[in-house]
């Protein structure tokens, strides 16, 4: 919460240079409404840290141009332009100007676009994706790891649930069961432990499966 308060703290300061003086306040409205959104903030902290332009602008809105497990295409529509972050919990990368659309093939392709063109062609109106909502409001997505509903929790996600006992897989004793040890030590056994996860089938996300403390606050739920 601390980390967050202070991130807070240095994207504020940073929007003081950044942003318009008369645009000011509406900058600060999105600071509100993504408050606890790591995601979000990471991409607030690195606009007004490396302002694309090299000139005074601020972030409008921010829109959900493609999401894949935990990594997400966001465009931050501001009043020059609109800008695409690449985001996941590991960090962020610039990628641009939506209108110009260049994104690699592979990002093309993990993220579903057919092809550069069409891309391209959706990027011409910011409009035709939908805003971003804030994650811990977003029971699609799971708290701590990002999977969308129906996609695999990153492991270690603390919501993801045992395939053998039903229980939390980072909180039960199935991993030496299966590892048939008393201990896991190092990547070798994680490794053998993912692979008997796979064979057995693991859980994907689902709301259910939120738990209840996710919304109580954030803090515990980040990873
Ligand atoms: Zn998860
Ligand atoms: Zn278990």
């Amino acid at each position: 919460m601390d980390e967050l308060r202070e991130q807070r703290h240095r994207i504020r300061s940073l929007m003081q240079y950044g942003a318009p003086e008369n645009e000011l306040e509406a900058a600060q409205d999105l600071l509100v409404i993504f408050r606890d959104d790591r995601i979000a903030l990471m991409v607030l902290e690195e606009f007004y840290s490396y302002l694309p332009d090299a000139a005074e602008d601020w972030i409008k809105e921010v829109r959900l141009v493609a999401r894949q497990h935990g990594v997400f295409l966001l465009a931050a529509v501001t009043s020059q332009d609109s800008y695409l972050y690449l985001v996941s919990s590991e960090g962020i990368e610039f990628h641009g100007s939506l209108l110009d659309g260049y994104l690699d093939n592979q990002l093309l392709g993990f993220f579903g676009f057919a092809d550069s063109d069409s891309f391209k062609e959706a990027g011409q109106d910011p409009e035709n994706f939908p805003l971003y909502q804030s994650l811990q409001g977003d029971i699609d997505v799971c708290p701590a790891c990002h999977a969308g509903t129906g996609e695999v929790h990153e492991l270690g996600c603390p919501v993801e649930v045992c395939p053998w006992c039903g229980g939390q897989l980072i909180g039960c004793s199935c991993r030496f069961e299966q590892l048939e040890q008393d201990q896991m030590v190092g990547e070798q056994d994680l490794l053998r432990f993912s692979e008997l996860l796979n064979e057995k089938g693991r859980i994907a996300y689902s709301p259910e499966q939120r738990p209840s403390f996710a919304d109580d606050g954030p803090g515990i739920v980040q990873q």
